[in-house]
């Protein structure tokens, strides 16, 4: 499972950085997962549940952010939100254009215990 591997990345990363400031306990997590990046964040959220078992995340709250997709279209410049991998532009009827937006997982916010 997909949402599982990047679920343990998740709190590998968290526990690295609990590490560096010498905690040992997380209160809140925050991760922005964008809309293309292919993450069903349904199934993370359930992925995480099992990955943060005995590790500092376990009474964390964890938000996840979802982060809504935006094209750039590559002749007219126009942004716009893409319902599907391939972008037509709604104002030049172009085909390409750039994701610039909702492609990211990233862990936004790491907050310890104090
Ligand atoms: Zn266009």
């Amino acid at each position: 499972m997909h949402e599982l591997s990047i679920a343990m990345n998740i709190v590998e990363i968290v526990e690295e950085n609990a590490a560096t400031h010498e905690v040992n306990s997380v209160s809140d997590v925050e991760i922005d997962v964008g809309r293309m990046s292919g993450v069903v964040i349904d199934a993370l959220r359930f992925a995480l549940e099992e990955a943060v078992k005995s590790s500092v995340m376990e009474s964390a709250t964890i938000c996840i952010n979802e982060i809504p997709a935006k094209s750039k279209c590559l002749a007219c410049s126009h942004e716009f939100e893409p319902n599907d991998i391939i972008a037509v532009c709604p104002e030049c009827g172009h085909l390409y254009a750039d994701i610039i937006n909702g492609k990211e997982l990233k862990i936004k916010k790491i907050k310890f215990l104090e």
